[in-house]
């Protein structure tokens, strides 16, 4: 099976309407859910040295059923708008299935960052948000951009100063943009957000009896091989999870090759590895594999491809070994290689579910923005204070002492980072659990990826419906 020149954005439509067909909503609020409510396509000039260059950039809210907007912002030259469209519908549905009360939205702009200086990449970025206050798609309360493949916390940082710069005196003003550097108003454990609830969604799916069972696995993630596509934050985070869980993750795949290790591999050396020689290649002790996509058919329980979209295809569908596919990056299956990997009983865990831990916890930074205070900052003395006070009380009611390192932990009063990986943890399980009942609920449910679109269908229509249209 060979893929069929398809556009991004007509997937996502085809795998809605496959999902809506389950539902009994009226055709004009799955019409208005699926379509792009505004799309802007900007063109602005940069002088780079010499001369000066035309970028082209784009920012689509998705849907507006709950403001403000929310999705990531990408530097990439396969940028185009149709990609944007797509992305921002998954952001729709992905905020809707955790529960994160935003409508979706996402941005490009059409460079390879690789190619220009930091000097220029912050002209780029701040000429950019600049074109986006101008015409409102950015703000605490109507659009918050985040990072996304090629940006990170400094051009967060860039956003923010640009944005404040044009609205002196804004008191929410940090709540425009997320994913900011801890000292620019960002919240602890965003870095790691995307990867950590890629590692929460899948071991709740392995801790389902009834799932593994199906799979001819064993319960749990630890001992569980893994493969990871991509070192960037989002693979090089969902290693980490998976490792200190207990797995194995037997290759690491990046766009210069892979490597290969039975008997497992740690992240940060590869990513030292990598950053020492430039290369992922001849780490000492796993065998090379110079065709990168090879990894991605390496026999393995888990594979994780944290990269771009479409890397699984019509082409390498039939060759996937894999038990489970968790869909860390956005897109990362053509509807084919979907279609091929059902049939093959491959348990695929959609993206729009999977790597919703970023916009979650962009979602907690939001709202310490928005509340002016860190999390923990009241509580945490006095649950230290309480937790002590209960443990000294149960040493002389029984007359018997905890030893120091478990005291240590019964008393820890809960610190920013420590609310963080909860609330992550809550959001994933949740979903996680939503998704399946509505799966198991009806067996002409093909797949997972079709009851996560039922489940965000199901609440964007309910809050349309309830929102009241205008007549
Ligand atoms: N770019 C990430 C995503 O695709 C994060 C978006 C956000 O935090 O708003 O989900």
């Amino acid at each position: 099976m060979t893929d069929q020149n398809y556009s991004f954005f007509d997937s996502v439509i085809k795998s809605f309407d496959k999902a809506a067909k389950f539902t009994n909503w009226d055709p004009g609020i799955l019409e208005q859910i699926k379509v792009c409510n505004s799309v802007y396509k900007m063109k602005f000039p940069v002088r780079i040295g010499d001369n000066i260059e035309v970028i082209e950039a784009y920012r689509v809210q998705h849907s507006h059923h709950k403001t403000p907007c929310k999705g990531g912002i990408r530097f990439s030259m396969e940028v185009n708008q149709d990609e944007v469209m797509a992305l921002a519908a998954l952001m729709t549905y992905k905020c809707a299935i955790v529960n994160v009360p935003f409508g979706g939205a996402k941005g490009g702009i059409k460079i390879d960052p690789k190619q220009y200086s930091v000097f220029d990449l912050e002209k780029i970025t701040r000429r950019y948000t600049s074109e986006l206050v101008k015409k409102n798609f950015i703000g605490p309360g109507t659009d918050v951009p985040a990072p996304d493949y090629g940006t990170g916390e400094r051009e967060m940082a860039w956003i923010l100063d640009t944005y404040v710069a044009m609205h002196p005196g804004e008191v929410d003003a940090a709540g425009c943009v997320t994913g900011k550097p801890v000292s620019q108003g960002g919240v602890r454990g965003r870095k790691e957000a995307t990867g950590l609830g890629v590692f929460y969604g899948i071991r709740e799916v392995c801790n389902m009896p009834e799932i593994m069972q199906k799979l001819a696995l064993t319960t749990g993630v630890a001992d569980k091989t893994v493969v990871v596509q991509g070192l960037g934050n989002v693979g090089y985070h969902s290693a980490k999870f998976f490792r200190e869980a207990g797995a194995k993750v037997v290759a690491i795949a990046e766009w210069e090759g892979a490597i290969y290790s039975k008997e497992g591999l740690h992240e940060e050396e590869v990513f030292q590895h990598r950053k020492k020689t430039g290369s992922i290649l001849h780490f000492p002790g796993a065998e090379n594999l110079v065709m990168t996509n090879d990894a991605l058919e390496l026999p393995c329980d888990i594979l994780i491809p944290a990269a771009l979209e479409n890397v699984i295809n019509g082409h390498n569908a039939p060759r996937i070994k894999a038990k489970i596919i968790g869909e860390a990056a956005n897109g990362p299956l053509t509807p084919e290689a979907d279609i091929i990997l059902g049939n093959k009983k491959v348990l695929v865990v959609p993206d729009m579910y999977l790597n919703a831990g970023g916009v979650t916890v962009s979602y907690f930074e939001w709202l310490k923005n928005l509340s002016h205070v860190r999390y923990g900052r009241l509580g945490k003395r006095f649950s230290e204070n309480m937790n002590k006070h209960i443990l000294g009380t149960i040493e002389d009611l029984t007359g018997k002492k905890v030893n120091e390192a478990e005291k240590k932990f019964i008393e820890h009063g809960a610190d920013e980072i420590d609310l963080v990986h909860s609330g992550l943890e809550e959001t994933m399980i949740t979903a996680t659990r939503e998704i399946m009942d509505i799966w198991l609920s009806n067996p002409a449910i093909p797949d997972m990826r079709t009851a996560a679109y039922i489940l965000a269908i199901n609440k964007v229509a309910t809050s349309y419906a309830e929102l009241g249209i205008f007549p």
